[in-house]
């Protein structure tokens, strides 16, 4: 079989690709084929926090994320030295968590479901563009099509095949799983918890401490986001800054299994395509303030689908409309606001400024993010 498409990759940006060219061009996804070097359910270091906007859209594919094993969060607290900001969503959950083995499994078994060949088990080594199609060198031999799509995430080999001398922004993250906090002082486990004390040390991020489960167990997950944006600056190890907080509730980081993986971010001056090839998820870049990527992965998935559909209708394959496309779309302009508002609130690093910010400010920072940070999924056309 011939296939027009190839997504490499199926994490979130990759499934939600396919998924949302099922939707709007049923012809176009019989003919595209999805490559994973990972077998499914693969593990994925991640927190899983799912926010409203990945439940959007999931809901707009007729998906029911309900039936993923999941935790939910009904507040989430925004605290800066363990007092601050208390976040709830009418009627709902502010955060639910999944494991991201388990969700990612289901969206494939889903994108199974609706027609989409998917093949495991392939690694894609490189991508080369010519002007006839794109040739896609894998570890089982190599395949052509009219379009790839880059969905392999942080440390895609499709970005650095097509966009070598790109530059990289990438936050640094450990993550660690414990059991739940039991009566743990001032501690509640139905909250997740960002806390953000440790800026005016030089880390340019928060820790983060959210209920999750583990096939079925309660389980608290804990971990460190650092953007980078202050790495010129004298900084504490990542790894002393969890443990620091772990601590203050009760844990000893060195009894767990501590793991690390990047993020890139989203650079607004950034290319996000070549002819031939698209970016999506964090191959394109993440939301740079909290690192947040499963919402912004399915959100490109339907940018990317749109793009494709144009793409064939036209006939014209040179992609130079996906960034400006991107750009003006409520996902582009809230990745864009998240970019400038990472690069100026973590710059200002006084504990005074923070303490007026979380202590008193804190209706002004939720009007900011709703304006500009979530919710965008909805205004997505
Ligand atoms: C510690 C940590 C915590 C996080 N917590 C959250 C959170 O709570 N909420 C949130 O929204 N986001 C969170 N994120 C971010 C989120 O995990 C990512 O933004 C999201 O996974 C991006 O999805 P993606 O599909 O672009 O990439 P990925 O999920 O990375 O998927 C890429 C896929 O491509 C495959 N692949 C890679 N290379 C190749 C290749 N050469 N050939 C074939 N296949 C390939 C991989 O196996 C994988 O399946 C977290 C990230 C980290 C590191």
């Amino acid at each position: 079989m011939e296939y027009d498409i190839l997504i490499v990759g199926a994490g979130p940006s990759g499934i939600s690709t396919a998924l949302h060219l099922a939707q709007l061009a049923p012809q176009l996804a019989a003919r595209t084929l999805v490559l994973e070097k990972a077998h499914h359910p693969r593990p994925k270091l991640c927190a899983g926090g799912l926010v409203i906007d990945a439940e959007v859209i999931l809901q707009r594919l007729g998906l029911d994320v309900d039936e993923v094993p999941h935790a939910d969060a009904g507040v989430a607290h925004f605290d800066f030295e363990g007092r601050g900001l208390e976040v709830r969503v009418p009627h709902t959950h502010a955060l639910r968590m999944v494991r991201r083995d388990e969700f990612d499994a289901w969206l494939v078994q889903k994108a199974r479901e609706r027609g989409i060949a998917i093949q495991e088990g392939v690694t894609v080594t490189g991508v080369a563009p010519g002007p006839d199609g794109v040739k896609v060198i894998t570890d089982r031999g190599e395949m052509y099509a009219r379009v790839v799509v880059g969905a392999d995430g942080s440390n895609g080999v499709v970005r650095r095949s097509i966009l070598p001398d790109s530059a990289v922004h990438t936050a640094r993250l450990l993550e660690v799983l414990t059991p739940p906090p039991e009566g743990a002082s001032g501690h509640k486990a139905e909250g997740a918890y960002f806390e953000f004390a440790c800026i005016p040390d030089g880390i340019a991020g928060y820790t983060w401490d959210f209920p999750t489960q583990l096939k079925g167990r309660p389980m608290q997950c804990w971990g460190v986001y650092d953007t980078n944006l202050l790495a010129d600056r004298a900084r504490p190890p990542l790894r002393d800054v969890l443990a620091e907080e772990m601590a203050r509730h009760g844990y000893r980081l060195d009894d767990y299994e501590l793991k690390g993986h990047p993020i890139r971010w989203f650079d607004p001056f950034s290319r996000f395509a070549v002819p031939g090839v698209l970016l999506v998820g964090d191959a394109a870049g993440a939301d740079a303030i909290l690192g947040e990527g499963i919402s912004i992965a399915l959100g490109y998935g339907r940018l990317a689908a749109q793009a494709i559909q144009s793409a064939f209708a036209r006939g014209d394959f040179s992609f130079r409309d996906y960034r400006p496309r991107l750009r003006r779309s409520p996902l582009g302009r809230a990745l864009t606001a998240r970019t400038w508002l990472a690069y100026l609130y973590y710059r200002l690093r006084w504990r005074w400024f923070q303490r007026l910010l979380w202590h008193r400010l804190g209706g002004l920072v939720v009007a900011v993010a709703w304006l500009f940070v979530i919710n965008w999924a909805r205004r997505s056309r």
